[in-house]
C-alpha cells in the first residue's frame, strides 16, 4: 500500500517523499480514506503510531480541497492537544506536511504573550493547533471566531481529560458549529472518554490500531529497589556505571525535578529539566537541545513529557513511579519506537510498592527486580506480581547491621518479557469526571 493509493493528492505526496515516509502505518491506512470520506472517528492510537500524520494528511486535504476561503478571525480546522509541547510538535508536523499547499496553519498556546497570537488569527487560520485555556481566552477577547469550522481534531483526548480539561472542553463545544466532522484519538478508551465521544461524534469509525502497550514490546524493562533517600545516589551510579549517554527521567514533582537536575548539574552533568513552572520558552529550549543531543539528561514531569517524540531515545528511567499506572506506558513509549529497542528504568523504594502492583497489573507482567550492589534497601520492597497482589513476607528477626551492605535479599520476580503478553483494556479508574455536555441549542457568547 502507497499514500497514492490512499487518495492523497500530489502536493502532500511530495511533502512526504521529502520526509522519507513510504509506507502508511496502520493507523494512517485506515484514518485517511476514512477522513477524506468525510467520517467521524474514535481512534485508539498513542504517539508513535504515526497519528498525527493520520488526521493531519486528509485534513490539510479537505482543506485545500474544499471550502471557503478563511476569512478574518475565523479557523477551518482545529486541532486540541493538552500541553504546549504538544501544540508546537503537531503545528510542525502539520506545517510540514502542508509545505505544498497554499493554507495557514498556526498552533496558539498559554505560557507565551496572547498579542502576537490575536495579530497573528487577525486574518483568519485554515488550521490551527490549541491547548484549550488559550482557545477560551482568545474566544473571549474576539480574537476567533467558528463559524467556518469544518472540523475539530481532539488529539491525546484522555489526557485532555487528566489535566483537568473537561470543563473547558465542555466549553470549546457549546462555540462549535453542530455540523461539522470530529476526530478523536486517545491512548485509552476510558468510560469517560466513551461519554465525551458519545457527545461529539456523529456514527465515528472506530480503529484501534494495535493494543494499548504495544510501546512495551520493544522496551526492555526492569525494577532497581532501592531507599527513597538514595535515589539520586544510586541514579548517580549507574548513569556513570552505564555511562548513559541520552537519558529521559520521569519524576513526580516539579520539586523534584529541580532537586534532581541541580545535583546532576552539581557534578558537572549537563543535565536540564521541564515542569509546569517553567516559562514556555525555556520548557522547549530545554526540549530542543535534548532532541538536539546538547542536553544529556532531561528531568521531566508527566505532564510536560506527555506524547513527545523524540527520535532513537535509547533510555527511560523512572526516578519515581508515576501516581496514575497509565502513565508508565506512555512513558516507557518514549523509547523503542518505530521499531527500534529501547531501556526502562524504575528506581522503586518501599513506599511506592502499591504503584509497582498497579504496573504490573495494567501490564500484565511482573517486572523483573534487579538489586545494585551498595544500594540494597533498608526498607524491603515487598514482592509484587502481575496478580495486582502485593506479597508481604512475616517479619525476620532484625539482624544487627553490617556496613557497605552487599548482604541484601535478591529478590527475583519473575522475568516476562513483554513481548510475551498482550494486555486487554485495563480497568484503571479514570482521574476525573467528564461533565455531561449541553447537547440543546447552541448559545452564541455576546
Ligand atoms: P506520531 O505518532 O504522529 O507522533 O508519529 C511518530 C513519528 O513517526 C514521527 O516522528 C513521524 O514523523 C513519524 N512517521 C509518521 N508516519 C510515518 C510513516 N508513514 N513513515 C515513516 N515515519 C513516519
Amino acid at each position: 500500500m502507497t499514500f497514492a493509493t490512499l487518495g492523497l493528492i500530489e502536493p502532500l505526496l511530495r511533502s512526504l517523499e521529502t520526509l522519507g515516509y513510504q509506507t502508511p502505518t496502520p493507523v494512517q491506512a485506515q484514518a485517511i480514506p476514512a477522513v477524506l470520506a468525510g467520517r467521524d472517528l474514535m481512534a485508539a492510537a498513542q504517539t508513535g503510531t504515526g497519528k498525527t500524520a493520520g488526521f493531519a494528511l486528509p485534513l490539510l486535504q479537505l482543506l485545500a480541497m474544499e471550502g471557503p476561503k478563511v476569512t478574518a478571525n475565523s479557523v477551518r480546522a482545529l486541532i486540541l492537544v493538552p500541553t504546549r509541547e504538544l501544540a508546537e510538535q503537531v503545528h510542525e508536523s502539520v506545517r510540514q506536511y502542508a509545505e505544498n499547499l497554499p493554507l495557514r496553519t498556526y498552533a496558539v498556546y498559554g505560557g507565551v504573550s496572547i498579542n502576537p497570537q490575536m495579530m497573528k488569527l487577525r486574518s483568519g487560520v485554515d488550521l490551527l493547533v490549541a491547548t484549550p485555556g488559550r482557545l477560551l481566552d482568545l474566544f473571549r477577547q474576539n480574537a476567533l471566531k467558528f463559524n467556518q469550522l469544518q472540523t475539530l481534531v481532539l488529539d491525546e483526548a484522555d489526557r485532555m481529560l487528566d489535566l483537568g480539561f473537561s470543563e473547558e472542553l465542555a466549553n470549546i463545544y457549546r462555540m462549535l458549529p453542530k455540523k461539522r466532522q470530529t476526530l478523536l484519538f486517545s491512548a485509552t478508551f476510558s468510560d469517560d472518554i466513551r461519554l465525551l465521544a458519545g457527545q461529539m461524534l456523529n456514527d465515528p469509525l472506530s480503529i484501534e490500531v494495535s493494543p494499548r502497550n504495544v510501546a512495551a514490546n520493544t522496551v526492555k524493562q526492569w525494577v532497581v529497589t532501592v531507599d527513597k533517600k538514595r535515589k539520586p545516589e544510586l541514579f548517580v551510579h549507574l548513569m556513570r556505571k552505564n555511562k548513559w549517554k541520552q537519558v529521559l527521567v520521569f519524576a513526580k514533582t516539579r520539586n523534584g525535578v529541580d532537586a534532581l537536575v541541580e545535583k546532576l548539574q552539581g557534578l558537572g552533568v549537563n543535565a536540564d529539566g521541564i515542569h509546569g513552572d517553567k516559562p514556555q520558552a525555556t520548557r522547549q529550549r530545554a526540549l530542543d537541545r535534548f532532541k538536539l543531543s546538547e542536553v544529556q539528561i532531561l528531568v521531566a514531569t508527566d505532564v510536560a513529557a506527555r506524547g513527545l517524540d523524540i527520535e532513537d531515545l535509547p533510555l527511560v528511567v523512572n526516578f519515581d513511579l508515576p501516581i496514575v499506572a497509565e502513565d508508565y506506558i506512555h512513558r516507557i513509549g518514549r523509547t523503542g519506537r518505530a521499531g527500534s529497542t529501547g531501556e526502562a528504568i524504575s528506581l522503586v523504594c518501599a513506599d511506592e510498592v502499591n504503584l509497582l502492583s498497579a504496573i504490573e497489573m495494567l501490564t500484565r507482567q511482573t517486572l523483573k527486580r534487579q538489586n545494585e550492589p551498595d544500594f540494597e534497601p533498608e526498607h524491603r520492597v515487598p514482592d509484587t506480581d502481575a496478580s495486582g497482589q502485593v506479597i508481604k513476607k512475616p517479619k525476620k528477626p532484625k539482624k544487627p547491621k553490617t556496613s557497605g551492605g552487599g548482604g541484601g535479599k535478591r529478590n527475583l520476580g519473575k522475568w516476562v518479557d513483554s513481548g510475551d503478553t498482550q494486555a486487554p483494556e485495563p480497568s484503571i479508574k479514570p482521574v476525573r469526571k467528564v461533565p455531561v455536555f449541553n447537547t440543546g441549542p447552541r448559545k452564541r457568547k455576546p
